[in-house]
């Protein structure tokens, strides 16, 4: 069933939520924006979207708010204001429904919901997968936690945004999926760069072996879309590097929680800090691959 376009705000354009919210404006949903730097707004703008100063302000002008920030604390936020600066709670009509996609923590998620309900609105926690490439194809694995009631309002607005869009349970669940998602993606990394800078050691053509291996037991998402742009000393984001390292934490803090111990990822977790600590924060995920080729492995810096 198509979904009758009808006034969207669209919170954090970034490099997900930039592409994200094209597809909106594409699919005829008037879109209201905010992010914390305008200009990276300026594209959504140039095509129709209506700039709001704060979040307050965008999350009145619809029902439906979808936000697509950074960090934890800024959801945190935006959702639940500032000093004496009022967040979507506060902000945001009766009977809207919110829905967080930023990767956070499962705990604010559920804090999100029990505050949304109480003030007569519906949230969501939908986190995605799929990188930057998914974003801008609108291919993106969406795992969403919250009510039913919900989820069937929100699916067909994430149905614009992704290819594959699941209800894993209450509020949190989609957040407690993504943290999965990401245990598996950062360990993956090490496996690939590893990999390739062995090829590249014993001198095969790496890009070869990339295209070879990515099609037996050994492909990956990351193989496939982020090792070419590591083997052409592109290190641009795609995904950055302290947000691996926010998801790593989280992850982690999680793992704890449930008593699991996971030494593949903080070997992880270990590289990743050696990299911000390099001054890679703001490069993208596959420069891990760079470090192995300059320094024959992080872990001898
Ligand atoms: P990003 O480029 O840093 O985008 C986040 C945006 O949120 C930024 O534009 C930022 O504003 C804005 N923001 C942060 N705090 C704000 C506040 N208080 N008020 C208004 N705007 C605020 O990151 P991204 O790559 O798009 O990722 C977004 C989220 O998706 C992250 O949680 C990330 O872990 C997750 N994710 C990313 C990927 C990927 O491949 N990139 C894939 C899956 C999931 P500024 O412009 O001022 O910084």
């Amino acid at each position: 069933m198509s979904l009758v376009p009808s006034p969207v705000t669209f919170i954090g354009t970034g490099i997900m939520g930039s592409r994200m919210a094209e597809h909106l404006i594409a699919n005829g949903h008037p879109l209201h924006v905010h992010n914390r730097t305008r200009q990276k707004a300026e594209a959504l703008l140039k095509k129709g979207a209506v700039w709001h100063d704060t979040p307050e302000s965008a999350a009145a002008a619809s029902d439906r708010v979808i936000t697509m920030l950074g960090l934890p604390s800024d959801v945190e936020q935006v959702y639940f204001g500032q000093e004496g600066v009022r967040g979507i709670l506060a902000a945001a009509k009766p009977g809207s429904l919110l829905i967080d996609m930023t990767t956070s923590s499962p705990r604010l998620a559920e804090r999100i919901s029990q505050a949304a309900e109480e003030r007569g609105m519906e949230s969501l926690d939908a986190p995605v997968s799929g990188g930057d490439v998914g974003a801008r194809n609108a291919s993106l694995v969406v795992m969403v936690g919250g009510r039913q009631e919900a989820f069937d309002r929100g699916v067909p607005l994430l149905n614009q945004l992704g290819k594959s869009i699941t209800l894993l349970g209450p509020a949190g669940s989609g957040q407690q999926c993504k943290l999965v998602n990401q245990i598996a993606v950062a360990v993956g990394m090490v496996a690939w760069c590893e990999a390739l800078a062995v090829a590249k050691a014993a001198g095969l053509d790496p890009s070869m072996v990339q295209a070879v291996i990515g099609g037996g037991a050994a492909g990956s998402w990351g193989l496939t879309n982020l090792a070419p742009r590591a083997l052409g000393a592109d290190f641009n984001p795609g995904f950055l590097v302290r947000h691996l390292v926010k998801d790593i934490c989280l992850a982690h803090k999680e793992a704890d929680i449930h008593g699991v111990r996971l030494p593949g990822l903080e070997v992880a977790w270990r590289l990743y800090e050696i990299l911000k600590e390099a001054g890679y924060s703001e490069a993208g995920t596959q420069v891990l691959f760079h470090h192995y080729d300059t320094n024959r492995g992080v872990s001898k810096q």
